[in-house]
């Protein structure tokens, strides 16, 4: 039997991962694991002074929430346990999986990646950077929204510049709070140059297939360009 794949998307902020990932899911059936709904779903309904321990130690969840808000990357341990937990569940389901958003970190990818690596074997996982300038990063990440019910994203462009619905499920359209403010995205983006990037230079040393793609062309080119480099 073939085993399933694993597909690890990298990019700035805005770069349309969370759009590409769901595109992928669709069309390769793969489980979108996507980390910042898990952290979020995590931090957003933690109760005041509750905690995680992973490996010794403490990981306060209000402390976690506050980091979230502010657009500074959450803890690398905390995140990596949330994460690794739901690898094993996915693995022991049989599911392939594509990440956007995790490993972000070089703590993240190294404690990650040893267990993609005996889950699904080296050559069955690829990974994706998809590239974009700082400028693009900034502006479409300051015209982002979600919908207000399933925080579907929604990517500013011609065709949903009017829109005040989500054309999923019809919940309202919001901007995110906090996050896509243009100083929060300035931090992210910095966050992601300093700590998200060392993650390709790793990933090559474990001898995963890195390809680029240019993530300044339309949804459907983009993904197109992903499925040829699959
Ligand atoms: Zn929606």
């Amino acid at each position: 039997m073939k085993k399933p794949q694993i597909v690890i998307l990298l990019g700035s902020p805005g770069a349309g991962k969370g759009t590409q990932a769901e595109l992928l899911s669709d069309k390769l059936n793969l489980y979108y694991l996507e980390t910042s709904k898990l952290i979020e779903a995590t931090v957003m309904k933690a109760k005041e002074g509750e905690s995680i321990e992973v490996e010794g130690k403490e990981y306060s969840l209000t402390e976690e929430k506050k980091l979230w808000l502010a657009g500074v990357l959450c803890s690398p341990p905390f995140v990596s346990f949330l994460v690794k937990q739901k690898l094993n569940q996915l693995a022991e389901e049989g599911k392939g999986i594509v990440m956007a958003g995790s490993p972000r970190t070089l703590p993240e990818g190294k404690d990650q990646v040893p267990l993609l690596k005996k889950l699904y074997g080296a050559e069955n996982i690829k990974v994706v950077l998809i590239e974009l300038t700082p400028e693009q990063t900034i502006w479409r990440n300051s015209h982002r929204r979600i919908c207000d019910l399933m925080r579907h994203p929604i990517l500013y462009a011609e065709e949903t510049e009017k829109l005040t619905h989500c054309p999923l499920d019809g919940s309202k359209l919001i901007k995110r709070e906090g996050l896509d403010e243009p100083e929060t995205i300035k931090v992210r983006l910095k966050e992601y140059k300093e700590r998200t990037l060392p993650l390709v230079g790793y990933f090559t040393e474990e001898g995963l297939k890195v390809e680029k793609v240019n993530g300044e062309q339309s949804v459907e080119a983009v993904h197109q360009d992903i499925l040829k480099s699959l």
